[in-house]
């Protein structure tokens, strides 16, 4: 029997797992007393009852683990602040590595989690095994040590964020089901459900497994796959106490912690098992699936490797329940692209026991502030493209993403599952010239091209890899000759209307309003002055725009634009597909396209900044002179029939020219080494233009959003900025998220890096903290380090790039 149903709410979360008790607990905390919650069955009866309950701080990227830190500190408090038990226990945990390269992924996190203020110790396998008794340590290279992890009861944890959000007067009805979402225009305005319907402000959904089926209800993608997830749960065990931390062996796959003096052991199989093809069924509560001791056996065999006990143990409990996962193994948040007022928190992996604090307060925050309160792009739902909510590429992905969890976190890993499904029509071209292409928001990328012998695939390493020298080869046919790139990824928009230019000039951070043909560098701020959007931007006509933007953050720039528009005579196209893209970068490519064309590309008659449509070969095509790579070049912007056509000459008439296909390895490496930023690593919505270095690009004549955030920064010192990094030591490889030192103390963290194959070492930015100022003499003096897997590089600090600082081979 159901009460008290509300015919509105200010909110309404779907789904009482963990996840949406911890975003109603939130949600009050906050102040917000008006927030219901519908659970179609029982408070965490979906997959919330039967995790493992553990609670680790260290992820694989440094915005998950800020958000994983809070478990830890709520669940501690949660009891004392609500009366509600949760079981939780601060026993730490143990990583161990079965390898050296292990030892150094375990080592970089480490490194990573300090710029967070978490408690990361390397230790050796002896030291490991005095934590850990019954563990055999001899095969071991290393460890580490984490004391402030933790573990925890998720039903008691779900109960007591429960109990604290009624208490701040949330109310929580059990056993009734939504059944679709009510909408006006593109907003939500409510759900109906079993029991009738309920109009709603805000509509949050956060049910798990079933998010995605919740999501089309409402015509959003919610990209989440279930697959089944075991562990086993052994009878009590001498030397088993309940202070044993938590033990994580992935090379082994496995997990294990102490239960009722026994071992609960579970892990992430490589190759694991989807679930759920026809839909999750109605009558799951507090169900488990099938035993598969076949399936399980990959991790029984490697359990029984690290701990022998084990071999003989009995079981007492063999535990397989269902789990979602996404196609890159972050969970969701955010309001979603496709409805206003109707956010998302699913997806997660199984980490939604650690993750569930950090992700419903930042949730919460966001839906009450109406904007995130801190850069939560690693999880926003707007950086999956709408097909990676395809049934098929979702099951095929979620094969593989489960053991990701515990696989090598290679750096350059790349998916090998659900390939193929994006690709630019010069694809084959480029395989045919030795290219193994990488995969950003679906889009298959040369990211080089294997030549002299090199197999054209990744052999994954910490260490050089084996396409180092063709990325330096094609590194340096782009410094000293003509290098050519497929940039068809590229995110485009026409953005059209009598209303275009004004509501550019408030959107973004950049004097938009220059003669057509002008390429305007800009930025898009939050009201804090971050950088929510890092695009260029053509002027094509009096009222008609064309906006570049990365692959990754297509739909996010999309959905910025479009909020932004706000009833203005414009309207926004996506034109990705219409265009294929081809650098063509390097001091000989005026050269090469002034074989294939009677425009005029002198610097007189067509200078950096700027665009126009030429003939080309047989096709006419817009070239912008502008460059990522810090040389004299074009992108072309092709009509995508005839690309094939253009590509074709291009490659006839560099042949003598020193003409070399370019991967984005290369191009990483040549703009680290120019200082251009990248969105969603060197800038992201906590990041101001003034702290990224990108002032040069902030038109304050005029009136834009982020600029009185930007005004009081300017007039005070800037406690943060952008800074350069090249190590002294050519051979240690930055690959970002290194710690920064400077005299001894840790002021930042390195937010790209790579090897710079002209400067021959690696270079890096990132930003530094210092209270009374971050400026040049700053710079200029201390001792500068970067820490690389626990060991620190000297290194030198500079503000401008280190490669041509005055651009005068861009203007070339
Ligand atoms: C075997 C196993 C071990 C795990 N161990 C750990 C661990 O050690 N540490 C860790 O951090 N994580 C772990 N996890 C993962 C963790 O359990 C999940 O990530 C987490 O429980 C997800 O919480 P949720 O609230 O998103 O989903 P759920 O708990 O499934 O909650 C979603 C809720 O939505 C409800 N719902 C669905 N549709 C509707 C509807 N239409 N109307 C109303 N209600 C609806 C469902 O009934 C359900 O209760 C483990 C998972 C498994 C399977």
């Amino acid at each position: 029997m159901v009460e008290r149903m509300p015919s509105h709410a200010r909110v309404v979360v779907i789904g009482g797992g963990i996840v949406g008790c911890s975003v109603a607990y939130h949600l009050t905390t906050l102040g917000w007393r008006d927030v219901l919650l519908l659970e179609r069955r029982d408070l965490s009866s979906g997959t919330t009852w039967h995790a493992a309950g553990l609670v680790g701080q260290l992820r694989s990227s440094h915005n998950l683990t800020r958000l994983a830190r809070y478990g830890a500190v709520l669940y501690e408090r949660l009891e004392a602040e609500t009366g509600q038990a949760t079981g939780f226990r601060r026993c730490g945990s143990i990583s161990v590595a079965r390898t050296a390269e292990r030892l150094i992924e375990l080592k970089r996190g480490a490194s990573m989690a300090r710029c967070f203020g978490v408690d990361v110790e390397p230790i050796s396998p002896a030291e490991a095994g005095k934590l850990w008794p019954l563990m055999r340590t001899d095969d071991l290279a290393g460890a580490v040590w984490i004391p402030g992890d933790g573990r925890t009861n998720p039903i008691d944890t779900t109960l007591a964020l429960a109990r604290g959000a009624r208490t701040g007067g949330a109310t929580i009805l059990e056993n009734v089901t939504v059944t679709g979402i009510q909408r006006t225009g593109d907003a939500a305005t409510g759900v109906r459900t079993d029991h009738g319907d309920v109009g709603a402000d805000m509509i949050v959904n956060c049910a798990g497994m079933w998010g995605r089926a919740v999501g089309q209800m409402a015509g959003v993608n919610v990209p989440l796959h279930a697959a089944e997830h075991f562990y086993i749960v052994t009878e009590p065990l001498p030397g088993v106490t309940r202070e044993l931390p938590v033990l994580r062996d992935t090379d082994g796959y496995i997990y294990v912690r102490e239960e009722v003096g026994g071992l609960l052991m579970g892990g992430f199989e490589p190759a694991a098992k989807p679930w759920g093809m026809d839909g999750i069924p109605a009558e799951f509560k507090f169900s488990l699936l099938p035993e598969d001791w076949e399936h399980f056996r990959v991790l029984m065999e490697q359990a029984c490797v690290r701990i022998p006990a084990l071999e003989t143990a009995p079981v007492r409990r063999h535990v397989n329940g269902p789990e979602s996962f996404t196609p890159d193994n972050r969970y969701m948040l955010g309001e979603a692209p496709e409805l206003r007022n109707f956010f998302v928190a699913a997806g997660f992996n199984s980490v939604g026991i650690a993750s569930a604090a950090g992700a419903g307060q930042a949730l919460a925050e966001w839906i009450v502030g109406g904007q995130p309160s801190m850069d939560l792009w690693d999880v926003d739902i707007r950086r999956f493209a709408p097909f990676q909510n395809n049934a098929r590429y979702l099951r095929e992905r979620t094969r593989e993403v489960v053991g990701l969890l515990y696989a090598m976190h290679w750096p350059f890993r790349q998916p090998d599952t659900a390939r193929g499904v994006r690709r630019s029509v010069l694809h084959d071209r480029l395989a045919g010239r030795g290219a193994v292409f990488g995969v950003v928001a679906g889009w298959e990328r040369a990211n080089w091209f294997a030549s002299d012998g090199v197999a054209p695939r990744y052999v994954y390493t910490y260490g050089r890899p084996s396409w180092f020298p063709c990325a330096a080869a094609e590194h340096r046919a782009v410094r000293e000759a003509v290098g050519l790139f497929d940039q068809s990824s590229l995110a485009k928009f026409l953005l059209q209307g009598p209303d275009a230019t004004a509501a550019l000039q408030r959107l973004y951070g950049n004097d938009v309003d220059v003669p057509p043909g002008r390429i305007v560098y800009t930025q898009m701020l939050n009201a804090r002055g971050g950088i929510e959007c890092d695009l260029t931007v053509t002027r094509v006509g009096v009222d008609a725009y064309l906006i570049v933007t990365i692959a990754a953050a297509a739909g996010h720039d999309a959905d910025w634009i479009r909020r932004g528009l706000a009833g203005a005579r414009a309207t926004l196209t996506d034109v990705t597909s219409a265009f294929t893209v081809l650098g063509v970068m390097g001091p000989r490519s005026r050269e090469l396209l002034s074989r294939l064309s009677s425009a005029d590309l002198s610097n007189a008659a067509f200078p950096f900044g700027t665009a126009r449509e030429i003939e080309l070969g047989y096709a006419t095509v817009r070239a912008t002179r502008i460059t990522y790579v810090g040389e004299l070049g074009w992108e072309l912007y092709v009509p995508t029939e005839l690309a094939a056509g253009v590509y074709d000459d291009v490659v006839a008439a560099g042949a003598e020219l020193g003409l070399r296909h370019a991967g984005y390895h290369a191009m990483d490496s040549l703009r680290l080494e120019k200082g251009y930023r990248s969105w969603g690593h060197d800038l992201g919505a906590d990041d101001t233009p003034l702290e990224a270095g990108l002032g040069f690009a902030v038109a304050f004549k005029k009136d834009f959003v982020g600029r009185e955030a930007l005004l009081r920064q300017r007039d005070g010192a800037l406690a943060r900025r952008l800074v350069m990094f090249t190590l002294n030591d050519p051979d240690p490889l930055l690959l970002g998220d290194e710690p920064i030192w400077r005299d001894d103390v840790l002021v930042g963290r390195i937010t790209s890096g790579a090897y710079g194959h002209t400067l021959g070492r690696s270079i890096g930015m990132g930003y530094v903290r210092h209270p009374a100022g971050v400026d040049a003499a700053l710079v200029r003096s201390g001792r500068w380090e970067l820490e690389i897997a626990s060991e620190r590089f000297a290194a030198r600090a500079q503000l401008e790039p280190p490669y041509d600082p005055k651009s005068l081979r861009v203007r070339g």
